[in-house]
């Protein structure tokens, strides 16, 4: 099982303003630095991580250049250890690793050194369509529960999907869903065909994950008082829908590829 560390306590969004550097050492390198928040590092045999391994002087200022590294769990100088309890998806943990003079020979460089950028961004179009896949998923079963809810619950002496507030909702839910799941759809389809679809896939992951927060509250509100309590698991979809519009680039870094991706078109 793998992992995989972006995130630093001071590198989020801005992934090249990182700390975790590595230094040439002979054909070697010499790691330092913390990476935090990184899920599934506790079971995991290796850890794709991304280091800072040189910078560049640009019109924009400083750059860094990033490589990604293969590293096994029991490399000395590497050490992981638990992260902060998260309100989703507490089945499992986020971790924080920890380099302290690690070495790592060149053989562990996945791809180029100075080519981590590629690296990344190969791995996040893949992960922004399974957050788009996965909310869809979700919000299917938020709205399967809501929709037999509205069917069975009686109030004032009839079904509450009887109710037009009720109903509408459904009715918009239900669009919604769909239209997540087509975008979902042409994006992946576009990445599969090997069109240019870093525009798609930033739509789809931002308009799914928003969908799913919306669709589970809705979900919820159907379902009143029980819509909260454990017994259904509604509460534990409306909270594991938080997190998906935070990683692998929140809602506002979606929405800022979108733009750049329309502007620069436009020469802006
Ligand atoms: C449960 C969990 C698991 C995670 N798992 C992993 C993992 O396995 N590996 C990994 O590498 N990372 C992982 N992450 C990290 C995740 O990808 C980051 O949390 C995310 O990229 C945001 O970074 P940040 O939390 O530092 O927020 P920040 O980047 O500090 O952002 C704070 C706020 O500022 C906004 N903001 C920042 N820049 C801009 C901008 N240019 N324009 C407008 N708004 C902006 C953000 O949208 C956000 O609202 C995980 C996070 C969580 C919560």
């Amino acid at each position: 099982m793998d992992a995989l560390a972006m995130t630093e306590p001071g590198a989020g969004s801005d992934i090249r303003g990182m700390k975790c550097a590595a230094i040439r050492d002979g054909g070697d390198w010499i790691v330092n630095g913390t990476k935090h928040f990184i899920s599934g590092a506790e079971h995991a045999d290796f850890v794709i991580v991304f280091i800072a391994t040189g910078e560049d002087q640009t019109p924009k200022g400083l750059k860094k250049r990033i490589t990604a590294f293969l590293v096994d769990r029991d490399t000395p100088g590497f050490t992981i250890r638990d992260g902060y309890k998260s309100v989703s998806h507490r089945g499992y943990k986020n971790m924080i690793l920890d380099f302290d003079d690690c070495r790592l020979p060149d053989a562990q460089v996945l791809g180029e050194v100075d080519g981590g950028f590629e690296v990344m961004n190969t791995w996040l179009y893949a992960t922004r369509i399974t957050v788009a896949a996965m909310s869809v998923g979700r919000a299917r079963r938020a709205f399967d529960y809501a929709l037999g809810y509205s069917a069975e619950r009686e109030q004032f002496g009839q079904k509450i999907g009887k109710f037009q507030g009720i109903s509408f909702q459904l009715a918009d839910m239900i669009t919604e869903i769909d239209a997540a799941d087509l975008l979902t759809l042409a994006a992946a389809d576009r990445l599969d065909k090997g069109l240019p679809s870093n525009r798609e896939i930033a739509s789809a992951k931002l308009y799914a994950s928003e969908m799913l927060a919306r669709i589970t509250d809705a979900a919820i509100q159907i379902h009143g008082g029980m819509g909260l309590m454990d017994d259904y698991p509604l509460e534990r979809f409306w909270r594991d829908a938080r997190v998906e519009r935070i990683w692998d680039g929140t809602s506002e870094i979606q929405r800022h590829i979108i733009s750049r991706d329309l502007l620069r078109a436009m020469g802006a």
